[in-house]
């Protein structure tokens, strides 16, 4: 089954509509390949001759991101990103503060544990996710 479908049975088994509007987004983020503002997305979702409005892309990220679909992206810049959620935990990102470039980078969460634990002990705190992004210049603007 194509991931669209995938996504969109496992709303409808949750009782959500799928509406137009709702179908498109899921599409246009599949379509991305790194994290994508909300402007961004209701261009690139207009083009496709769905029509929408930007609220309701606002309104159809934050149901989206309640509900897990998506995962929101902050990159240090006041934009807010939204990616599609992996089946199983989140992306790591490295960052080009240049050109803004986003590529995900495998750094499995696994990895990461002994370090949330350390951190716990250490502080006496009970780390329960982290998000991890690297900022730099990717190959083209170094
Ligand atoms: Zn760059
Ligand atoms: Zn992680």
């Amino acid at each position: 089954m194509k991931r669209t479908e995938f996504i969109l049975q496992s709303l409808r088994q949750n009782g959500h509509r799928i509406t137009k509007a709702r179908r498109a987004l899921i599409k246009a983020l599949l379509r991305t390949k790194q994290p994508v503002a909300a402007l961004e997305l209701h261009a690139r979702i207009s083009k496709s001759k769905v029509a929408i409005d930007r609220v309701t892309v606002y309104r159809e990220l934050k149901f989206l991101a309640d509900i897990g679909v998506v995962h929101p992206v902050n990159l240090k810049d006041n934009i807010q990103r939204y990616e599609i959620a992996p089946v199983s935990g989140h992306k790591h990102h490295l960052v080009c503060t240049a050109c803004k470039t986003v590529k995900n980078v495998n750094v499995a969460c696994a990895d990461l544990h002994n370090l949330e634990a350390l951190l716990g002990k250490k502080n006496n705190f009970i780390v329960r996710e982290h998000s991890l992004e690297f900022y730099g210049l990717c190959a083209h603007c170094a």
